[in-house]
């Protein structure tokens, strides 16, 4: 006979872990920037995106909402970790290589990116757009918070890439090593508060240069934020450009924003020119 007490103990025990495991790296790579921020703030306010901020409403709500993504991301991992269980998907946790690491983990992101642009624009359909993602949207000036900041609708959509990709690759008959979802799962909130940071981090140059250019940058994001319908790639620019989704000013507002150096603050200071916008 089962015994249900101790059942339930297990559970709760193993769903508290799942919590913390994935609440925690909300908390980490947020905090972490935020940090960064205050302490390097004359840079970041050189370089910051746009001139609105965000208000002292949008950093509760975007917590608040993150909290609750969180628990579901959680239910999510408690739900792959009992298809692992079953037999249904295929997870090697001790052995592996790290050549083996290193190509999944690059499979896992390009999966990853293709996914998140195709349902990121089916969020935008005007039948899904209200109950999905308007929520993720009320966040006009993203902040690093922003991250997770989802309805309960558009926090399953999300959350259910890792299980399905899981699947998928099971059935193909190979088993992900727990070491390359880990590393993807750092690199996608990583990736996340950058792109939510409000100020753009990587240096001038960087769109238009051939080797780096498709590496999406804080401006994308920030501009599919500012101006709606543009910019549903979250890692690199390929599906926009390919389906014709990319902002046309994308280039020139970066370009913009890193130009914004010291230096030239400073000449166009002396110059008697208005501070940047
Ligand atoms: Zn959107
Ligand atoms: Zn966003």
């Amino acid at each position: 006979m089962i015994d249900l007490p101790a059942a339930f103990d297990l559970f709760a025990d193993r769903m508290m872990r799942v919590i913390y495991f994935d609440m925690q790296r909300y908390f980490v790579a947020a905090g972490l920037f935020t940090i960064a921020l205050l302490v390097f703030r004359s840079w970041a306010q050189r370089k910051r995106i746009q001139n609105r901020r965000a208000a002292r409403k949008d950093y509760t709500r975007e917590i608040a909402s993150s909290l609750h993504t969180s628990f579901i991301f959680a239910l999510t991992t408690f739900l792959t970790l009992a298809l692992r269980e079953v037999g249904l998907v295929k997870l090697k946790i001790e052995t592996f290589t790290i050549v083996t690491v290193a190509w999944q983990l690059v499979l896992m992101i390009v999966a990853h990116d293709a996914y998140f642009y195709w349902m990121h624009r089916a969020l935008h359909h005007r039948r899904l757009f209200r109950t999905t993602h308007l929520h993720h949207h009320k966040s006009r000036t993203p902040t690093p918070w922003t991250a997770y900041s989802f309805s309960s609708w558009e926090a399953v959509t999300e959350a259910l890439f890792i299980p399905l990709f899981m699947l998928a690759t099971s059935t193909m008959g190979f088993a992900m090593t727990g070491l390359a979802v880990f590393l993807f799962l750092w690199h996608m909130i990583v990736r996340n508060v950058i792109g939510h940071l409000g100020v753009e981090l990587y240096p001038a140059g960087w769109v238009d240069n051939r080797w780096v250019g498709w590496w999406n940058t804080t401006t994308h994001h920030d501009l599919h934020h500012s101006s709606g319908n543009t910019n549903f790639g979250l890692y690199f620019t390929w599906w926009d450009r390919w389906m014709g989704t990319e902002h046309p000013r994308y280039r020139e507002e970066f370009r913009k924003v890193t130009a914004r150096t010291r230096k030239a603050m400073r000449e166009k200071e002396s110059a008697g020119g208005a501070a940047p916008a």
